[in-house]
């Protein structure tokens, strides 16, 4: 299960109503485990697993160990001992610590390297254990972002920036339209949402979350549709995807609360909502705790 951001953004606007301004309207998303995630994701290509690849070890990841533990023959406990993953690709007792990454790679580390690269900013799109060009160009973005010799291979001092835990910024962000929230920054199915969805009606005016400079406005191939990027100051850019129109143009300065475009479905949209990005330092970060009221 997902954690109840629509709850904390219940409170958020209860904390506004009672004069406490500017409280966060929620909290950071939990970041699970990587071990656990690459686990999932051998449980999920075995057929055994369908949910998630978040990391995060519950029933349903329980019943998936307890079916492949059946399959294969091993004693049918539920938990993933030693034997449970190794069986699955993972690694032997004892070799964690020595792990080297590189393109051409498959299995349980490129899921593992991945799921922290997605966690710390540099999502590759499927978290599928192979080491394609996206993970090598994700991995060789992040090392230069921590300082790290750029060669896009993932040994242990990438891993060990890796294990800290992803920048968490002092920003405070207006919110860009009043919704309840509804995806958020995290894992979804096999991918990573490196955003936060905010569903509203068609046309709702979406407004700059802080001052700064419209560094794009245009339609976006990716999969955003009509996309507003807006450049802050420190490092600070924020993006408002699946617009139906747009109010400013690129070069433009934006004050904090501007309408930027209003909201809409354009791009890869199920439905109206829009799609928060906030990057610092190129870095992808998790929008939902930096937005106030
Ligand atoms: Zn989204």
């Amino acid at each position: 299960m997902r954690p109840r951001p629509f709850r904390l953004l219940l409170a958020g606007v209860l904390a506004a109503v009672l004069g406490l301004v500017a409280a966060p309207v929620g909290s950071a998303a939990t970041m699970g485990n990587s071990h656990a995630a690459a686990m999932q994701a051998a449980l999920a290509q075995r057929g055994h697993y369908v949910g998630t690849i978040d990391g995060l070890v519950g029933p349903m990841t329980r019943v998936a160990i307890q079916a492949f533990q059946a399959e294969v023959g091993l004693r049918v406990t539920g938990k993933a001992g030693a034997r449970t993953v190794e069986a699955l690709g993972g690694p032997a007792r004892g070799v964690q610590g020595r792990t080297v990454v590189q393109q051409g790679d498959v299995g349980w580390h490129v899921v593992r390297l991945q799921f922290l690269l997605a966690w710390h900013g540099f999502p590759s799109g499927k978290l599928d254990g192979v080491f394609g060009e996206r993970a090598q160009e994700a991995a060789e973005r992040f090392q230069r972002w921590a300082g790290l010799p750029v060669d896009g291979v993932a040994g242990p001092a990438t891993f060990r920036a890796l294990r800290k835990p992803p920048v968490r910024l002092k920003a405070r962000l207006s919110t860009p339209v009043a919704a309840v929230v509804g995806d958020v920054f995290g894992p979804r199915g096999d991918r990573f949402h490196a955003g936060l969805d905010l569903p509203v009606e068609q046309g709702t005016s979406v407004g700059a979350v802080k001052a700064g400079r419209v560094a794009y406005a245009a339609f976006h191939e990716g999969g955003f549709g009509n996309l507003v990027v807006i450049q802050h100051r420190h490092g600070l850019r924020t993006r408002y995807g699946h617009l139906s129109e747009f109010s400013v143009q690129v070069g433009e300065a934006v004050r904090r609360g501007q309408t930027v475009g209003l909201a809409g479905s354009t791009g890869r949209s199920t439905g109206p909502h829009v799609h928060l990005e906030v990057l610092f330092r190129g870095a992808m970060v998790d929008p939902l705790p930096l937005l106030t009221r």
